[in-house]
């Protein structure tokens, strides 16, 4: 099997005790693997029972309580914190069986893995501020690697998965161009999605690349100084910087996000307090989209893209996923700016969004 990875994959570790915003108080509902379950039924002594106790039992048949659901989850305080988080802010699991006793779910956050066809394709959620730290403050870089684990046979089309991992490629390529304005680059990558979803039979990628290359001998000839042809071809790519507004308006945006299921009364807090401050939209609100770091966004948004892009496969929506990417991102700078000094909100609103399944399709629509 081969494995693609950005740097940071194998850079993660876990922060433990010192986490500024835990996963553990995320309020996802974490559904523990069977295998777990069979090992934390032998935990012996206190700690077993305390463990034992953080379960909420699935529901077999008949009656059912209110009070169980369909699947066994970790249990939660009213406050949505799970109840094996010790004060210190270390696990209880952890602390008194290892890493090896977490469930699957615990212990694989906040890296994913996703296979496609002999490659596997490996990544850290930036829902987690370690991971986000590390993202957002380098460049984006890859490593690769091969191993003896078996490939998995699966209905990948080939043809398909080749293409958008060509126009990903080439969307990553222009998120990382610093010479040109955040704005500018994120309508170029919504562009070039949208082209490459409204005609899938066409080569949009290999257009856009060969656009990409003539811009890049326009900007040497215009740095030696040759005017012309070649200077005409800059323009065509570059084009006039659009409005900064010109995606949503950041009370749009939030509006599009309070509809959605809130998983942290922190973060409805927040959300709300933004609209309020933003109602009824207005030119000042634009100018929370403008920033004078504009690399944490662009890095941000490739961290997206990369994990979601492909997910076009299954429906061939690639367009509607970039538009999602985009909006997380926008709306995040825009809160950024609005409260200085209580973000970083892309990580805050990729906890929300990112482990709901519900929250990730209704903004697909
Ligand atoms: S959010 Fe990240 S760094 Fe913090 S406890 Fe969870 S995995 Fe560790």
């Amino acid at each position: 099997m081969k494995h693609l990875a950005p740097t940071t994959f194998r850079a993660f570790a876990c922060a433990a005790g010192s986490c500024p915003d835990s996963c553990c108080r995320a309020g996802w509902e974490i559904v523990p693997d069977e295998e777990t379950l069979n090992l934390y039924r032998t935990l012996p002594g206190k700690a077993g029972e305390r463990v034992r106790a953080g379960i909420i039992p699935a529901h077999r048949g008949g009656h059912q309580p209110p009070a169980e659901p369909e699947e066994p989850l970790l249990r939660q305080n009213d406050a949505r914190v799970c109840v094996l988080l010790d004060p210190d802010g270390l696990c209880h699991v952890q602390r008194n069986f290892g890493h090896e006793a977490l469930c699957r779910v615990c212990r694989e956050y906040p890296r994913f893995h996703r296979e496609f066809g002999n490659l596997t394709e490996h990544g850290v959620s930036l829902s987690c501020p370690t991971a986000y730290a590390l993202a957002v403050n380098a460049q984006l870089e890859w490593e690769t690697w091969e191993d003896q684990a078996p490939v998995v046979p699966n209905e990948l089309d080939p043809e398909a998965y080749l293409r958008l991992r060509r126009g990903r490629e080439l969307a990553l390529e222009l998120l990382a161009r610093e010479e040109l304005p955040l704005q500018r680059r994120i309508e170029l990558v919504r562009r070039l999605a949208a082209s490459m979803q409204a005609a899938p039979e066409k080569r949009i990628h290999h257009d856009w690349a060969l656009r990409l290359r003539r811009w890049e001998t326009g900007i040497r000839a215009r740095q030696a100084g040759i005017r012309g042809r070649r200077q005409a071809a800059v323009g065509a790519v570059i084009g006039r910087p659009p409005d900064t507004c010109y995606l949503s308006a950041p009370d749009r945006l939030a509006e599009r996000f309070a509809g959605l299921e809130i998983l942290s009364p922190a973060w409805e807090e927040k959300l709300a307090q933004f609209r309020t401050r933003y109602k009824n939209g207005s030119d000042a609100q634009c100018a929370l989209l403008q920033t004078d770091r504009p690399e944490v966004y662009a890095r941000y948004l490739a961290y997206s893209l990369y994990k979601y892009w492909l997910d076009a496969l299954d429906d061939g929506n690639l367009a509607g996923r970039v538009e999602r990417s985009v909006s997380m991102t926008l709306l995040g700078l825009a809160m950024d700016r609005a409260f200085p000094g209580e973000g970083p909100f892309l990580q805050r609103i990729s906890r929300e969004i990112e482990h709901c399944e519900e929250n990730l399709s209704a903004l697909l629509r």
